[in-house]
Order: C-alpha cells, then sequence, then structure tokens
C-alpha cells in the first residue's frame, strides 16, 4: 500500500542563521528511514511519466522501488546504468521543470522527491561501497578529451569502459570545470569523480590549454584518432555600462572560482576578495544566487539581487531563490543598473539603477523589461557581480581551422555529434551555450557512442 501523504518527505537543512556564514553544504540528505518513508510515495506506474521528463532517461520507478526494499546497492546499479553521476544530479538537476514535474503524484499535492531519492542513493554507495570502476581490456586506440566538466568527464569514462587509452586535457590546474569551479562547496560538496575516472585508466593532464599548449592538430599528430570538445562555456559577458572596469566589478565566474577554486575565504589564500560592505549582484539565475550566497558567506553586510524582470521570470531555480532569501539576500527586482559609481580611487561606491515594468513578450516569450522614466536610484554597494551569462571561449575555434560555430560562438555539430572537423567531436556548454550539468552528461554520452561508432568503421 502505497504511502499518499501529500508532501514531500521533509529534507534537514541548516538553520539559515548558520549557514549563511560558513560554507558547509546546505541541504543534509535524507536518513535510510526517510528515504524508505519517501519511496514509499511512488505508484510505480505502468507508464512512468517521470522517465519521459529526466534528460538520461533514469529508470526512476525501478530504482525507488529497490529504495523501498532496503536494497540501497541495487537501487545505485539501476541509476548509474545510465546516469554516471547520480551525487551531482541529485544535487544540482532542476527536478522541478524535469522527471518531477511530469510525476502523478504532483498532479495532487507534491511530486515524489527523486532528486533528494538520487542523492540518498549515491551518498550511501559512497559511504559503505564506494568500489572503484574496473579498467577494462585496452583496445590501444588512443582518444583526447579537451575539458574535464560533466561532458568531458562523462566521454571519457564510457570511452575508457569500451578499452579507448582516454587522456583527458584540463586548462585549470583542478579537473572538474564548474562543479570545482563555479558551483560552490554548500551546494555540491566535491567528490571524488576523477579518481573513479583514473582508476579506469584515464590519464587527466592538468594545466593543459588546448589552444595554447597544444592544438587540436598537434593531438593528431600524437596519435590521438579522435577528439572530444568539451570545454564549455566559461567566457562572461557584461553590460557595457560606464563603470564596468572599476576596482571591485567582477564576473562571477571570476568571483566564484577564486571563492571555490581558490578558497578566498581561508586567510591563506593566494587570491583574497576584500570584504565588502554592500554587494550587488546582477542577474537572476542559477549563478547569480551563488555568488549571492557566497557573498554573504565571506562576510557582506548587504547582499543585493538586481534583475531586470519580476521574481516569477527569474531562471534560478526555486529552491536556490528559497535558500538565498532565508540567508538573508534582498531581491531588488524590476530594476536595471545604468551606471557603476566610482570614489577617487576608482573603486566602487554606488550602483545607479533605473526601475523597469513588463511589457509585451519578446522572442523568448517572456514579457520585456521597460524603463520607467525619471525612476532613477542609487544603491549604495561596493562590489558589483555580473552574472549575466557566458558563451564558449574562443581560444579552440581560433586555432583550428575549418572548425565552425554559429552567432553565438558555440560549435556546430551534425547529427552523428562531429564538429564540421574530421575526427572532432564536441559537445555539453561548448555546443548548447550555458545549460545543464545532466545536459552536458548526456552529450559526453552521445559524444562517447559516435566516437566509437567512427572509429570502428
Ligand atoms: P564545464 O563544466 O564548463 O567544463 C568545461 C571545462 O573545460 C572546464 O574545466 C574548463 O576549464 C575546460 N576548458 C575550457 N577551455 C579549455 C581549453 N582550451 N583547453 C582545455 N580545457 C579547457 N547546472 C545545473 O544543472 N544545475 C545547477 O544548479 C547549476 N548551477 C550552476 C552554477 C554556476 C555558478 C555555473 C557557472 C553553472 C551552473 N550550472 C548548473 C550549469 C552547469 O554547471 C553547466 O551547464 C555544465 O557544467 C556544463 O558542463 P560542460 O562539461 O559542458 O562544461
Ligand atoms: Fe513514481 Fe511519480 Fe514516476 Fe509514477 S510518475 S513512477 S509515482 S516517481
Amino acid at each position: 500500500m502505497a504511502n499518499m501523504t501529500l508532501t514531500k518527505t521533509p529534507m534537514p537543512e541548516q538553520d539559515p542563521q548558520v549557514r549563511a556564514h560558513n560554507f558547509k553544504e546546505v541541504t543534509l540528505g535524507y536518513t535510510a528511514e526517510m528515504a524508505i518513508e519517501e519511496a514509499g510515495r511512488c505508484l510505480n506506474c505502468r507508464n512512468p511519466k517521470c522517465v519521459e521528463g529526466c534528460p538520461v532517461n533514469v529508470r526512476i520507478p525501478e530504482f525507488i522501488t529497490k529504495v523501498r526494499e532496503g536494497d540501497f546497492k541495487a537501487a545505485y546499479e539501476v541509476i548509474t546504468s545510465t546516469n554516471a553521476l547520480p551525487a551531482l544530479s541529485g544535487r544540482v538537476c532542476p527536478q522541478e521543470t524535469q522527471c518531477e514535474s511530469k510525476c502523478v503524484r504532483g498532479i495532487k499535492g507534491e511530486s515524489v522527491a527523486i532528486g533528494r531519492l538520487e542523492r540518498f542513493v549515491a551518498d550511501w554507495y559512497r559511504e559503505n561501497v564506494n568500489a572503484m570502476p574496473e579498467k577494462a581490456v585496452s583496445n590501444g586506440i588512443k582518444v583526447a578529451v579537451v575539458g574535464s566538466g560533466p561532458a568531458g568527464l562523462t566521454c571519457a569514462s564510457d570511452l575508457a569502459k569500451k578499452g579507448y587509452q582516454v587522456s583527458v586535457f584540463e586548462a585549470l590546474h583542478t579537473a572538474g570545470g564548474v562543479l570545482v569551479y563555479g558551483i560552490p562547496e554548500f551546494r555540491l560538496p566535491k567528490a571524488n569523480e576523477v579518481r573513479k575516472l583514473e582508476a579506469q585508466g584515464v590519464e587527466v593532464m592538468t594545466n593543459m590549454v588546448i589552444g595554447r599548449v597544444l592544438t587540436i592538430d598537434e593531438l593528431f599528430e600524437m596519435g590521438y584518432k579522435a577528439v572530444f570538445v568539451g570545454s564549455g562555456a566559461g567566457l562572461p559577458m557584461f553590460m557595457n555600462i560606464p563603470g564596468e572596469s572599476l576596482k571591485g566589478v567582477l564576473s562571477a565566474n571570476e568571483y566564484l572560482t577564486r571563492t571555490n577554486l581558490m578558497k578566498a575565504y581561508e586567510e591563506s589564500s593566494d587570491t583574497p576578495i576584500i570584504k565588502s560592505k554592500a554587494v550587488a549582484v546582477v542577474g537572476g539565475g542559477n549563478v547569480a544566487m551563488d555568488g549571492a550566497r557566497c557573498a554573504m558567506r565571506l562576510g557582506a553586510d548587504h547582499v543585493y539581487i538586481v534583475y531586470r524582470r519580476g521574481e516569477a521570470e527569474m531562471p534560478a531555480r526555486k529552491e536556490e531563490q528559497h535558500h538565498a532569501k532565508e540567508e538573508g539576500i534582498e531581491f531588488k527586482t524590476l530594476c536595471n543598473p545604468i551606471e557603476i559609481l566610482g570614489d577617487e580611487n576608482g573603486r566602487v561606491c554606488g550602483m545607479k539603477c533605473i526601475r523597469m515594468e513588463l511589457g509585451e513578450p519578446d522572442a523568448s516569450g517572456r514579457r520585456r523589461p521597460v524603463e520607467v522614466p525619471g525612476s532613477e536610484f542609487v544603491l549604495d554597494v561596493d562590489t558589483v557581480i555580473m552574472a549575466l551569462g557566458t558563451s564558449p571561449n574562443p581560444l579552440i575555434r581560433s586555432t583550428t581551422p575549418g572548425l565552425e560555430t554559429n552567432k553565438k560562438g558555440c560549435l556546430i555539430v551534425n547529427e552523428d555529434e562531429m564538429t564540421t572537423r574530421e575526427g572532432v567531436f564536441a559537445g555539453g556548454d561548448a555546443v548548447t551555450g550555458a545549460a545543464t550539468v545532466i545536459l552536458a552528461m548526456g552529450a559526453g554520452k552521445k559524444g562517447a557512442a559516435a566516437i566509437d561508432a567512427y572509429l570502428q568503421k
């Protein structure tokens, strides 16, 4: 008999007043009892809509049934047959617009907490089994993967399983992509995915900026038979308003990299961030929420989210908006910066904004924000973080003859995941522009299958 409670089993969290000043994980995860209770809410539908909503088609009712039976190892095996990184997707996937949005329990009440259950299973496995994957018998064929984000890691892992000799080339000094340099520890504790890859025989090389240290042509000369480009979309956008070059204006990418990867919150950090009194984060996506919540944890007295549309239009996950507000971040919606003001030392001392109202829908279907004449005001801030979106860095395209991109700088791939250069495949944010972890993982999987088909022809 199913558990017909209308709401999800709550997941414990750190108290907002406490967590706003530390970098430990905000949500604490289910206990085994909570997981079994929540799994009891699943109806094990004959035609499970939730699976259709999952970009990698995890067999959701099957793994939830195993959780209900208390067989967490079997649940892990079901999930990882299609999703190699469940500890990540359980934490950062926008389940509310994917699997959970399709769950029939959501028609009358809340959907089954699929993401929380996936996270529980992954954490249980890490704590209780944590077996390293086996190394497949080598087929001796060398493949290069550029970038170690979710797209590159998934592609490398799938190819290694098939026996390819895979080398990952990562520009930064630590592998993991946005998972290590962008998404903060308090949302995604750093895992050991790279150690698992190495156990599979994959060589991971850091400080290797492809296009500078080596070109893609040189990789082919070194004997690599195919290349997968999963270099992400790490080039930040700015507003082009006066004052953007003042000291104290940062891109969210730089701010988050300094904080997460370079541990700017530790006194011994090589790249400390000056303690701000008041911070404005411009933007309304997950990146903006992460920037604002880091600024609060780094000791700012006031943190504002400045967004030109309304709260309903914000692209950030609802859970992140809710957590940010609980931690004391003030939302200034329908408000757009027009100038950043500087003091005599060239440092930010305020941000001039104008109020907005929503007009007719634009090409994206969202109502276009329009300025309210005469409504300018100054926000008293000493730091401005721009979180307006990112695009792919042009370095690889500009150093690889024949590699074509679209107007947004994204690599063009055809139906078999190959770019316009023979033997060069691509996937993840480098192809789609800034998207999600699960889509990047899906692209890495497709890329590996396409490379295998190409090399076995
Ligand atoms: P990336 O993760 O960007 O990895 C690309 C890697 O390639 C990087 O390590 C980079 O250093 C490396 N690289 C780049 N150029 C070169 C080169 N020339 N040579 C060698 N290496 C190179 N998604 C969600 O689903 N949920 C969330 O909650 C979420 N929050 C986010 C928060 C932040 C702050 C950010 C920035 C993104 C967030 N995303 C979220 C988006 C998600 O992280 C990305 O869509 C995903 O990481 C893309 O994966 P990828 O492998 O394509 O690229
Ligand atoms: Fe279970 Fe909901 Fe999926 Fe049905 S739609 S199988 S209730 S998770």
